[in-house]
């Protein structure tokens, strides 16, 4: 599958629709989910163009793969929510229900949010 340059984070990379930022370096994006499913829900993205976790964790540098990681704590600082936890995601493919083409996790939290998966 070739990386899609349409996709709606590329194009928030690129400045042509705004989002909520939180987080940035020199690799990496954290924003706000437009469509949050809990009181706080944010995207975190490498700048890279990689399609998904696999990929990313394939292709990417070292320096790349840390500063994603790094940003995580950055992250979790920002919204407040070491304390009392919250979920990461990384949906993949069809089955995983990926809907943007461009890696990303989810961080969703500021309530519990309930049983890992349904059935
Ligand atoms: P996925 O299903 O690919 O794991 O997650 C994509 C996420 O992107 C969804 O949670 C959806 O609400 C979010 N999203 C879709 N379009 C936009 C947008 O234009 N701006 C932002 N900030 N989030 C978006």
């Amino acid at each position: 599958m070739m990386y899609d340059d349409s996709n709606i984070f590329a194009r928030i990379l690129r400045g042509e629709i705004p989002a909520k930022k939180i987080y940035e370096d020199d690799h990496v994006l954290a924003f706000h989910d437009a469509f949050p499913k809990a009181p706080l829900h944010a995207l975190i993205i490498p700048k890279g163009k990689y399609i998904n976790i696999d990929e990313f964790s394939k292709k990417a540098s070292e320096e790349e793969i840390i500063a994603f990681y790094r940003a995580i704590p950055k992250v979790v600082e920002a919204l407040g929510l070491g304390e009392k936890g919250f979920r990461t995601i990384a949906n993949t493919g069809p089955d995983g229900g990926q809907e943007v083409p461009h890696f990303h996790i989810h961080i969703i939290g500021g309530k519990n949010i309930g049983p890992m998966v349904s059935a």
